[in-house]
């Protein structure tokens, strides 16, 4: 158990009724208006004047500009996890040893948010009611709120497979699964690992630094196909295949099940295998279903407007479970990347706190390095209606760079096997510089995208 939850309010260190770490008892500092052990007693709720449920990368950088913001204010974070919270995008360096898990905390020591008057009681939010302005826990209890804001994250999906609750097979998206993982993933053990998708090629690097021998089963045609088009997703599948790992694209599992000592996976391309663990990385979905039923508008997550507000008053929304708005095509996604996650959490806090802060939209934006081949993706790479389009390749050499331009605009790009101009595509998309006489320029070589931006920046 961890250290922090030694220092329990009234709370039982159980799951069910919760747990709350705070702060200092200095007198000068916000408390929350009913100390949980009062709270448990008089089965009563938890007051803060501001409630975050999650305790993420958005939840923890909303809490902490909260803090910043306003001095006074109570500030409770839900953590429906049993662990000080944390960040997801670290778990592949526990796997590869690189870090302990005590490396993922996003604020290092237990003490660091209690130390900024930041509570984190450990509860899992099942309700919402926005009239009575509260929550409900799961196991009983609850809290209300002045604002509030979700930051609940996405969890992973199972498909419809035969056999994916079997011991054996799991997901990569927590500490406890990274634990479990770590636990079958020793030299030479045999791994299949569904999705080629940015988190199971991130998965796919850390199993192989453990000596794992490695499968890759992918229903689409190409890896990466949603940050890759099929040119760059089927180089990063050649490289892969030349570290000696198996891709199978095209195939999708079609059952699990028990065998002697290890579980048997059936394919539909009618092969079978003798495996020691499934990881299963086949997408995520919002968490968002606890707020079914409440009127808040939802699409494929929580429709949040440029402050972050949600369509309930008071209500605000950040992070993967949010679909906020997007810098490239002007309208809203979910992202489920970690900087727009904390982007979410810091625009949503200042306006929280009553601040007018317009939040400008996420650029989709991902770098990913595939057991060392590093590929980016940045804005509307899959082109626009009426674009134009550049590309460069290079096999041999496993490089390729593609730009997609609206009128003379550069508003996406892939790259592979660099990371020159990376910073510089950026740019030229999020600052929507014209390339005027430039553009004609990049489309007969791509290479001067360094030039046209100084260029055009005078
Ligand atoms: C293996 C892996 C590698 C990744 N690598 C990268 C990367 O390289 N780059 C990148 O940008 N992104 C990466 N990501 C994605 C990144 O981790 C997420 O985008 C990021 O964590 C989103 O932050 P969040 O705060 O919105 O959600 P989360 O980090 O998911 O946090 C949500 C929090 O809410 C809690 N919660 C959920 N429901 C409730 C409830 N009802 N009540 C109370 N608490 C609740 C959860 O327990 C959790 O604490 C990776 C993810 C994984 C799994």
């Amino acid at each position: 158990m961890f250290g922090f939850l030694k220092r329990l309010f009234g709370f039982a260190d159980n799951k069910q009724t919760g747990s709350t770490q705070t702060g200092s008892s200095s007198t000068s500092e916000p408390k929350l208006s009913l100390s949980p052990s009062d709270s448990e007693k008089r089965g009563d709720q938890i007051h803060a004047e501001y409630v975050i449920v999650g305790a993420g990368p958005a939840a923890v950088c909303a809490a902490e500009t909260l803090r910043k913001n306003d001095a006074e204010g109570t500030i409770l974070m839900l953590a429906a996890e049993d662990a000080p919270p944390y960040s997801r995008m670290a778990i592949p360096y526990v796997l590869t040893g690189l870090i302990s898990e005590e490396g993922t905390y996003l604020r290092g020591d237990d003490d660091s948010l209690g130390k900024k008057a930041i509570s984190v009681h450990h509860a899992k939010a099942i309700a919402l009611d926005p009239n009575s302005k509260s929550l409900s826990f799961e196991g009983g209890g609850g809290c209300s709120y002045n604002k509030l804001l979700i930051a609940t994250g996405a969890s992973p999906i199972k498909p419809p497979v035969e056999g994916l609750d079997l011991p054996g097979v799991h997901h990569c998206w927590t500490l406890a699964d990274a634990r479990a993982i770590a636990d079958k993933a020793g030299e030479g053990a045999e791994i299949i690992l569904m999705g080629a998708g940015f988190i199971g090629c991130i998965i796919l690097e850390a199993l192989v630094s453990r000596g794992a021998k490695l499968t890759v089963v992918e229903a689409e045609d190409t890896m990466v196909p949603r940050m890759m088009n099929t040119v760059a997703g089927n180089m990063i599948k050649l490289w892969c295949q030349n570290k000696g790992i198996t891709i199978n694209t095209s195939t999708r599992v079609t059952g699990v099940s028990q065998g002697t000592g290890q579980l048997d996976v059936a394919m539909d391309n009618g092969t079978s295998k003798s495996v020691d663990l499934v990881v299963v990385a086949t997408g995520v979905k919002p968490n968002i279903a606890f707020l079914d039923g409440v009127g808040i508008d939802m699409d494929e997550g929580i429709l949040v407007n440029d402050m972050l507000e949600t369509s309930i008053s008071d209500v605000f929304a950040a992070g993967d479970c949010a679909q906020g708005p997007d810098f490239a095509t002007n309208g809203n996604s979910v992202h489920a990347i970690q900087p727009t996650a904390t982007d979410h959490g810091h625009f949503a806090a200042l306006n929280m706190v009553g601040n007018k802060a317009s939040y400008q939209g996420s650029l989709n934006m991902n770098v990913l390095d595939t057991v060392g081949l590093i590929s980016t993706s940045f804005g509307q790479w899959q082109g626009v209606e009426g674009g134009e389009n550049v590309e460069l390749i290079d096999v041999d050499n496993f490089r390729y760079t593609y730009l997609t331009f609206d009128g003379d605009c550069l508003v996406g790009a892939l790259t592979l096997g660099r990371s020159n101009n990376v910073g510089v595509m950026r740019g030229l998309i999020q600052s929507r510089i014209k390339l005027g006489g430039w553009k004609d320029k990049l489309l007969e070589d791509p290479n001067r995208l360094a030039e046209a931006y100084i260029a055009c920046r005078q």
